[in-house]
C-alpha cells in the first residue's frame, strides 16, 4: 500500500479510538483504520474514511450503543 503523502510503500493501517463533541453530546467511535506510513511519519485517515466518519455522526442515533463510561478530569 502507497503513502498518499510521500509515496513510498510501507503504509501501516492502525486501529485508533477518536471522542467528538463533549459532555451528553460525547461520542466514541472505536477502531477507526489510521494509515501510518513508516517512510514519512504521517498518520493520516483517507477520503473514504472520512466520509464515512461523516456518515456516522450524522446516523449517531440509529448506530450507536450506549455505554457506560468512567470520565476523569486531570487535576
Ligand atoms: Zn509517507
Amino acid at each position: 500500500m502507497l503513502c498518499d503523502i510521500c509515496g513510498n510503500e510501507g503504509v501501516r493501517i492502525r486501529r485508533i479510538t477518536r471522542t467528538y463533541g463533549k459532555g451528553k453530546d460525547l461520542l466514541v467511535v472505536e477502531k477507526i483504520p489510521m494509515l501510518t506510513c513508516s517512510h514519512c511519519g504521517e498518520s493520516y485517515l483517507t477520503a473514504e474514511t472520512l466520509h464515512e466518519m461523516e456518515q456516522i455522526k450524522l446516523n449517531r442515533k440509529s448506530l450507536a450503543v450506549e455505554r457506560p463510561v468512567e470520565v476523569v478530569n486531570f487535576g
